[in-house]
């Protein structure tokens, strides 16, 4: 079932979902996906009871394993926050991106559909027939599994490699969505680093399309239209998967996420990053190359000429032979 956290209906007597967009990872090799789902009722209005079921079909971009997912709509309303349940075959569903919802308006009854509603950001319109204002806000979606897990694949993958190696290590943006579904309390994949920010641990929902990255880095590379990312406004722990307003800490679990909007990695780097990190010589470290930038401004030939000084070993440093051979 995808339920909905947080949800706000105001002067809306029920929401139906009407076409859906969904993320899916693949349950083989975890590449993510859009997936979208019309239900039959974007014709017919929302006087039948949810009977009608839809379903969409295809394949991995990157493995071409092929998928399938059926969805039931249900009539959300104030006491009913779910709002679909969707059956996966061969992926996971992970995000809810921005819907065509059909909503039903509280004060005429009148039938409207509301466009491109997303989760973390407030969605209002006015009524068609009698122009009183309706809006809808939804917190958080989330998952709720019925019957056994289908992700024997992405389980194998992770007891390859040991737990905490694995969390630690960055993932590429595509790989890095190879744990199942992502579920409240449990950790992001990766505990929601990247290559790019490796001691940030949350994603960001962009409100530009609607999707949660990593960075906005992660969303440059993903996003097919090559569209800018806009300033994130939510975020999900990447201890907990808790999705909530951008703040420097997890509300629910208290966990430090990142530091600084300066100094998004929350430590003191002692890398170059791009003139961005550390710039002191003396403070960076012995392994990026701008530590040693310029000291050995003339470099001699002599070595390519008669090969290495027999007592250096094997032959000199890049960086250390300047003060050695004094
Ligand atoms: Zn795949
Ligand atoms: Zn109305
Ligand atoms: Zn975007
Ligand atoms: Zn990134
Ligand atoms: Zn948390």
């Amino acid at each position: 079932a995808v339920l909905l956290e947080g949800l706000q209906l105001d002067n809306l007597a029920a929401v139906e979902m009407l076409r859906a967009n969904f993320e899916v990872s693949c349950g083989r090799c975890g590449a993510r996906d859009t997936v979208t789902i019309a239900s039959s009722a974007v014709a017919s209005g929302s006087g039948s009871s949810s009977s009608h079921q839809a379903a969409a079909t295809g394949q991995c971009q990157r493995c071409a394993a092929a998928w399938s997912i059926v969805m039931r709509p249900h009539f959300v309303h104030a006491t009913s926050n779910s709002l679909c349940v969707i059956k996966p075959e061969g992926c996971c569903p992970v995000d809810l991106l921005p819907s065509l919802l059909g909503g039903q308006c509280g004060e005429c009854n009148a039938v409207m559909s509301l466009r491109d509603v997303q989760v973390g950001l407030p969605f209002s319109r006015n009524c068609s027939s009698c122009h009183k204002e309706i809006s809808i806000y939804m917190a958080a979606v989330s998952f709720v599994p019925k019957g056994p897990p289908r992700s024997a694949a992405a389980s194998r993958r992770g007891v390859a490699r040991p737990g905490a190696a694995a969390a630690r290590r960055p993932r590429g943006k595509a790989s890095g969505g190879g744990a199942a579904e992502l579920r409240p309390g449990q950790p992001l994949p990766a505990l929601g680093t990247c290559k790019h920010y490796r001691h940030s641990y949350r994603w960001l929902r962009f409100p530009c399309c609607g999707m949660r990255f990593p960075c906005d880095l992660c969303h440059e590379d993903a996003v097919s239209d090559g569209h800018p990312a806009r300033w994130a406004q939510r975020m999900v722990c990447g201890f907990c998967s808790s999705e909530q307003p951008l703040a420097l800490g997890c509300r629910v679990c208290g966990h430090q996420l990142a530091g600084s909007s300066a100094n998004p990695s929350g430590r003191s780097t002692r890398f170059w990053e791009g003139g961005t990190g550390c710039r002191d010589p003396r403070r960076l470290d012995k392994k990026d190359p701008h530590k040693w930038r310029g000291r050995n401004k003339t470099i001699s030939a002599k070595q390519s000429r008669v090969g290495p000084k027999p007592w250096s070993g094997k032959g000199g440093a890049a960086g250390g032979g300047g003060s050695g051979s004094a």
